[in-house]
């Protein structure tokens, strides 16, 4: 079979040309990274976890009409995606305080916030990812005034549907950045999901004792980071039950068991 061509390679995923025009594949890897790529790393078997988990929830997310870039699943570590025109914007949607709001301005990790917070930070490496605000991505011409209101719109309907789905397994959403793109039909212009949702990109607390289930782990040292996303795909009911937690592809599983 001929080699794929490699369209773009970031920190965590690799993107290849897709089968059809208009499709690419996503490709999870193992590597991660914080703090602009200062500190590096590899967390086993994260790929996996990261591609399952990311395909549960952009599914859940199809099924109340949030639109989004996946298409399905092709294996372990693979997704076949819908291409897009990538809006450079990391929109980050924050209901508790932690991370760089805490440290900005000062307050304490944990304080529930007393409305839901949208932030925007421009997408480029260089510079560290700096916020911004709708007058620069009008500005700039990032985004129109109509595909920021459609993306502000879409991340409040993600930020509501996810928080209910993590509360039923134990786990507070605390915040989450979120990535968009543009697909056209002809001369229209539309917004959908891209990237990923994983506890890569969001910030993830067992309820009831605060662990902390996500990247932070390895952004802060903490250890467990695989353990921590097993947790997550556990609840989920992505891995099996008091299975072995080396089991990471339940579709492997079943046939592997005949069923
Ligand atoms: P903070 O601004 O507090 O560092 O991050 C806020 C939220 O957005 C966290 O859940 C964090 O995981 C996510 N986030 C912000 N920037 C990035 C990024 O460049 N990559 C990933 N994976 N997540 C990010």
């Amino acid at each position: 079979m001929a080699r794929r061509r490699q369209i773009y390679e970031g920190k965590a995923k690799i993107l290849y040309e897709g089968p059809e025009p208009g499709t690419l594949i996503q490709y999870f890897k193992d590597d991660a990274t914080a703090f602009n790529a200062q500190k590096k790393g590899t967390i086993n078997g994260k790929g996996v976890l990261n591609n399952r988990i990311s395909e549960h929830v952009f599914t859940m997310l199809d099924h109340i009409g949030v639109p989004t870039h996946f298409i399905r699943r092709l294996n372990m570590r693979e997704q076949l995606i819908r291409q897009v025109e990538i809006v450079p914007i990391e929109v980050v949607v924050r209901n508790v305080a932690a991370g760089s709001l805490s440290k900005r301005l000062g307050i304490e990790e944990g304080v529930k916030l007393p409305r839901t917070i949208i932030e925007y930070y421009y997408k480029d490496d260089a510079l560290g990812d700096p916020m911004v605000t709708d007058e620069h991505i009008a500005c700039f011409g990032w985004a129109s005034q109509e595909e920021m209101h459609d993306i502000a719109d879409l991340a409040i309907r993600v930020n509501d549907f996810l928080s209910g789905m993590f509360a039923a397994i134990g786990i507070r959403l605390v915040d989450f950045k979120l990535e968009f793109g543009r697909v056209w039909d002809n001369d229209f212009g539309r917004i959908i999901l891209a990237d990923e949702i994983s506890p890569d990109g969001c910030r993830l607390w067992d309820m009831a004792t605060n662990e902390k289930l996500d990247k932070d782990r390895f952004r802060r040292d903490l250890g467990g980071e695989v353990e921590a996303y097993q947790e997550v795909a556990r609840r989920l009911g992505l891995l099996p039950e008091g299975g072995d937690t080396a089991v990471l592809d339940l579709e492997e599983h079943r046939k592997s068991r005949g069923k």
